[in-house]
């Protein structure tokens, strides 16, 4: 049933149809478009492309219509049961790192006083680390001092270490950022045993750049307070993405972003209506599904190649349900061979793999490995041959 399923979503992506000597395999990087968001763009410019918030005729009327519109769309996408309520807000911003960043300049900054705790995570990527320091920083100069903790990353579980949670959990947490699916390990970080080990009241704010698109991301069954994501990595334009953020009073004042004024990215919000109806059609469940069984087969074969060291979580299967399963992204290295030298060997195969140290706070150029991510249009042919191709 899948296969039948992936052969009609392949040929969906002119880009890869185009292509056929060529294997896609950095979508953690950013998704390639299907044709429906293509035409999505196509049909906005050559119809109705205006200015938003200005309408006084048709087009400027269209576009801001557009732009609510999607807002309303984010928040069906993401499982929120009142998307017509003011109980949540929907930003658009242009990628998790402006999303995240806005969370800490605009709400955190604004909601902490001094002697409070915040927990952020140090292994994920870079942009989920860095705001957070930063408002730290910023809070400082104001005389407010922040206490951040290390929110760290177990590698047999594949997740957050939630051994060391109580720990670091105290009556002065008032905030915790984390990761919904790590972008190099690929393992779902559980953001549930947090929410149990933090209670009700704290906010959560998880970058879902790699989740949301790939599988069904609820805010509901979160139970989070902010969720940041990418519309590029979910087959919208570069230059898209959306905070969702819950607004209750009880959890912290209103998120009211200073960035985002002026212009919208319209043509980019167009992509991203059109890309998240793509997905709920093509069923986020299905694409989890597919995903998870290429990443499987490609831990599978790695394992059997001793050269080769794979990253992050032990096993990719569920035999021991403590481990976790990787969501369409694996990460490994050779032994010997560098990671740029084996990028570049792949890519004489025609496979586009990530070869660096993948914006992983902490990471220096000796952490370098190389990431294979996939998505719904990759197969099952793409990975055994990556497999042949792999030097020993
Ligand atoms: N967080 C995670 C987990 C990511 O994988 C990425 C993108 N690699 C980002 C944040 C940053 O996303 P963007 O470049 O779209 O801002």
């Amino acid at each position: 049933e899948l296969t039948a399923w992936q052969a009609d979503i392949r040929g969906q992506f002119p880009i890869l149809t185009a292509h056929p000597e060529l294997a896609y395999l950095d979508s953690a990087a950013t998704a390639q478009k299907p044709r429906a968001v293509l035409n999505a763009v196509e049909t906005y410019l050559t119809t109705t492309n205006a200015n938003a918030g200005r309408g006084t005729y048709p087009w400027a009327n269209h576009t801001t219509a557009l732009v609510e519109r999607t807002r309303r769309r984010v928040k069906e996408f993401l499982g929120d049961p009142e998307p017509d309520s003011d109980r949540s807000t929907v930003h658009f911003v242009s990628g998790t790192t402006e999303g995240l960043r806005a969370v800490a300049r605009d709400w955190l900054t604004t909601h902490l006083t001094d002697g409070d705790e915040i927990l952020v995570p140090y292994a994920d990527h870079q942009a989920n680390l860095a705001p957070w320091l930063e408002a730290q920083r910023l809070l400082a100069e104001r005389g407010v001092g922040v206490q951040v903790r290390a929110l760290p990353y177990q590698e047999a579980s594949g997740d957050y270490d939630h051994r060391a949670l109580p720990e670091l959990v105290g009556p002065r947490t008032r905030f915790v950022a984390a990761t919904h699916i790590h972008h190099v390990y690929g393992g779902d970080m559980n953001v549930h045993r947090l929410r149990a080990a933090v209670g009700p009241d704290v906010p959560i704010c998880l970058d879902a750049a790699q989740s949301v698109g790939h599988l069904p991301v609820s805010v509901t069954e979160l139970d989070v307070d902010f969720v940041v994501f990418s519309g590029h990595k979910a087959m919208a334009l570069p230059g898209t993405g959306a905070v969702w953020a819950r607004n209750d009073p009880a959890r912290g004042p209103e998120f009211r972003p200073g960035g985002w004024q002026g212009t919208p990215n319209t043509v980019g919000i167009a992509s991203l209506e059109a890309a998240l109806d793509w997905l709920d059609a093509a069923g986020t469940d299905r694409i989890a599904r597919w995903s998870t069984a290429l990443t499987a087969r490609l831990t599978e074969g790695l394992r059997h190649l001793t050269p080769y060291e794979i990253l992050g979580c032990q096993t990719s299967l569920a035999a021991d349900s403590r481990v976790q399963r990787r969501h369409g992204i694996v990460s490994f290295r050779h032994h010997d061979i560098p990671s740029d030298d084996l990028g570049f060997i792949l890519f004489s195969h025609g496979f586009m793999v990530r070869a660096d140290s993948l914006c992983q706070a902490g990471a220096d150029e000796q952490d370098a490995s190389v990431r294979v991510s996939v998505h719904a249009y990759n197969t099952v042919e793409e990975i055994d041959r990556l497999l042949t191709v792999l030097p020993d």
